[in-house]
């Protein structure tokens, strides 16, 4: 819906096999024209950018079509469950811009209902109490090409299952001891629909019923049985639970209660990233990063305090769609989508990352000029600011050579550059310590070039930024690159785990930055784009104190040359 004006039409969301689903559906008016989906995150730790395509699938197929999305938290397993992963989830989905509204529900909620849903299996011969410990009912399921024998304890009475249900909920037995299983066909071709457990004995405590229970339902069991409880049209999850769809279906066809259809589409998977809770987890208490929202992980918190855009998160979700096989998108691409959007709206400033002094012999002492400089080309409603510019500046070490090498235009003794938004000016002499190393230059300047253009047309092959040292603010700045060096990172060598190929270089810290003193204010979440050096955000570590810029992404797009060559 168009919030702005109800009675337009919804605007169209990009085509997929999933929509045309729901289409089909409307039109044949399968569920009343309802569209009810729902987001179902396990709260066992933070969403990543895999998550936001299944986010943006579920809340933009619901928009389209008027209908309706909940967040429900699948929390059947007590023991990897925490509330802070919990508010964290509610936070990025929000985030990332869409409502759940008043519908926020909870799989844990379902306790009472999804036991008595096992009791009626039970009623109806439907489900067993078995004794096999865990190991038994894995030899037991037989594999591929053996099919599976039955449990000892398939046989035992309703009335004797009833009785020992009930003791297991009353915490009568071990962990492990017995588990409750559905009776299906122990020949099936399919795994899943080899008696699956249905509910097992657990003494945990749950991060919301606390103690209540010491028997959980399965995911396989729980999950469906939830969408139906919410009245779900379109149950959207991920291709690995194709498999499982027989089982979701056999659970409501015994128990007669409503049928969410369940479509299956690809997970993202990106080059240089590793998208599992279960390593993000490992990474992060094993001080591989700082944190679930270090910069350089793929969740959502990470790439947000990297700087990354909601928009830019969405507009690569509609970029990459959705299908019926899994694959590996670029992160080139997604970044692509980051710049794109930052260049629209980040404001530009100057900032020096490796200072090195430049001293203006010809330029009064104590003068202090304002220099008029754009804040956003591709907006001009940004208009202007005054940068201050003096007779010593810091420019980037990488923008003089003393000797230069071949197609370098940049600063070099005898040669004029312009000072972005300031003069012309000309390298005259470079001041070395002892040890040889370049710590200033000297220059002389053209005042009649003011601004950066010369009354007699005369060119200059580079424009370099700069920053006035007087007026100069301190900053740290951190510069990330991959986590990982290999394209597929879950790829590795014998005897190895996935963190033998995590990239030792994919933090650099520069400690010493010197910034325009326009971004003395800028606070946490601020985006900016740094000319000629990319796109910046400040970190949440950063104060007044002490100003902490991430590099969200260079400027160079290598996918845009990609797309480019490929027209
Ligand atoms: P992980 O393996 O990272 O733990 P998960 O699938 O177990 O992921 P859930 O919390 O169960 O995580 O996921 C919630 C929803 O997000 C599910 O519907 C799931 O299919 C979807 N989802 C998770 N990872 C991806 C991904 N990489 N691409 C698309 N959708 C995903
Ligand atoms: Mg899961």
């Amino acid at each position: 819906m168009n919030p702005s004006n109800p009675s337009a039409p919804p605007a169209a969301g990009p085509s997929n096999f999933v929509r045309d689903i729901i289409l089909e559906d409307l039109k044949t008016n399968k569920y009343q024209g309802r569209v009810h989906t729902r987001f179902p995150p396990e709260p066992n730790g933070y969403l990543h950018i895999g998550h936001a395509k299944s986010i943006c699938l579920n809340f933009g197929l619901a928009a389209e079509f008027g209908g309706k999305t909940n967040l429900r938290f699948d929390d059947t397993n007590p023991e990897k469950e925490e509330t802070e992963y919990v508010d964290s989830i509610m936070d990025n989905v929000r985030w990332l811009g869409f409502d759940w509204e008043d519908r926020l529900f909870y799989a844990s909620d379902y306790f009472p209902q999804l036991y008595e849903w096992a009791v009626d299996l039970i009623r109806k011969g439907k489900a067993y109490v078995c004794d096999l410990t865990a190991d038994q009912v894995r030899q037991y399921r037989g594999n591929l090409t053996e099919p599976g024998k039955p449990s000892p304890y398939r046989d035992r009475t309703i009335h004797e299952n009833l009785e020992l249900f009930e003791r297991m909920k009353n915490g009568e037995f071990p962990d492990g001891s017995r588990t409750l299983r559905a009776k299906i066909d122990m020949a099936s071709p399919n795994l899943n629909m080899r008696d699956p457990v249905v509910y097992r004995i657990l003494h945990a405590d749950h991060h919301r019923t606390g103690g209540t229970w010491c028997i959980y339902p399965m995911y396989d069991f729980a999950h469906g049985e939830s969408d139906s409880i919410e009245k779900i049209t379109h149950s959207i999850c991920t291709l690995e639970f194709e498999d499982h769809r027989p089982l979701y279906d056999w659970y409501v066809e015994q128990l007669g209660i409503y049928h969410p259809q369940q479509i299956e589409f690809d997970r993202l998977n990106l080059t240089y990233t590793l998208l599992s809770k279960r390593k993000l987890l490992q990474l992060v208490q094993n001080g591989h990063v700082r944190g679930w929202d270090d910069p350089r992980m793929p969740t959502l918190s990470g790439i947000r305090r990297r700087g990354y855009t909601p928009e830019a998160i969405r507009n690569f979700c509609k970029a990459i769609g959705v299908s019926k096989t899994n694959g590996s998108i670029e992160l080139g691409l997604l970044e692509h989508h980051v710049r794109e959007d930052l260049n629209r709206r980040s404001p530009r400033v100057m900032a020096v990352l490796r200072p090195l002094r430049l001293v203006i012999d010809n330029y009064p002492e104590g003068q202090v000029e304002e220099m008029e400089a754009v804040n956003n080309p591709e907006d001009a409603s940004a208009g202007t600011r005054r940068v201050p510019f003096s007779r010593v500046l810091y420019i980037e070490q990488d923008d003089f050579r003393e000797v230069p090498p071949k197609q370098y235009f940049r600063l070099t003794p005898g040669r004029e550059v312009r000072l972005r938004y300031g003069y012309f000016v000309t390298c005259t002499s470079a001041v070395k310590n002892p040890a040889g190393e370049v710590v200033e230059i000297h220059c002389t300047y053209d005042p009649a070039t003011r601004g950066g253009n010369a009354p007699d047309g005369r060119k200059v092959k580079s424009t370099i930024h700069w920053v006035s040292a007087a007026h100069a603010i301190d900053a740290e700045v951190r510069l990330y690159d991959n986590l990982f060096t290999r394209e597929d990172p879950g790829q590795t060598e014998e005897g190895q785990d996935f963190i033998a190929n995590l990239n030792p270089n994919s933090l650099e810290v520069v400690a010493g930055a010197k910034l325009e003193p326009s971004l003395a204010s800028a606070a946490a979440g601020d985006r900016y784009q740094f000319e000629r050096l990319g796109y910046f955000a400040v970190d949440s570590d950063s104060s007044a104190a002490r100003l902490v810029f991430n590099r969200t992404v260079g400027l160079k797009d290598a996918w845009a040359k990609i797309e480019k060559r490929g027209k």
